[in-house]
């Protein structure tokens, strides 16, 4: 078994021994087939190369301070996270958590490239937060 493959199946247990859960992140397998972007609750995801901000798809504007303590302007546009592929916001990730019982991008992704990220792990607690906080509930 590739040694790849056996790190990201240690987070993935890690991760359920220890209630935590992980955003998801697309791989460069991703074909920018586009069916993923669609189906986010809260257009974390992006087309490759295109900048992206904190008010799509959300009710957040101006100045605001994530659950997670970092500050910036939802409006303001950022700096793609890959050039190449589609793409998912890490802050803007909840998992779907309190939106549908599974990733929505994972479930229709064609070729499977739609994983857990083992650098971004949080409660489901800390997901649904996030939820809450992106769409002023
Ligand atoms: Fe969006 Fe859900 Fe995929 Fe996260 S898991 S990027 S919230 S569709
Ligand atoms: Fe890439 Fe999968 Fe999204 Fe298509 S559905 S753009 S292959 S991540």
């Amino acid at each position: 078994m590739p040694l790849d493959l056996l790190i990201r199946i240690y987070y993935i247990c890690a991760a359920n021994l220890t209630k935590k859960i992980m955003a998801i992140i697309i791989t460069d397998e991703c074909i920018n087939c586009g069916a993923c972007e669609p189906e986010c609750p809260n257009n974390a995801i992006y087309e490759a190369a295109e900048e992206w901000k904190f008010s799509d798809g959300t009710a957040l504007s101006g100045e605001i301070i994530l659950p997670n303590g970092k500050a910036l302007s939802a409006d303001e546009d950022q700096e793609p996270l890959n050039d190449d592929v589609y793409y998912i916001i890490p802050d803007k990730c909840t998992e779907c958590k309190g939106f549908h019982d599974e990733p929505q991008c994972a479930a229709v992704c064609p070729v499977d490239c739609c994983v857990p990220d083992e650098e971004h792990i949080e409660s489901e607690e800390e997901l649904l937060a996030k939820k809450a906080f992106m769409h002023r509930e």
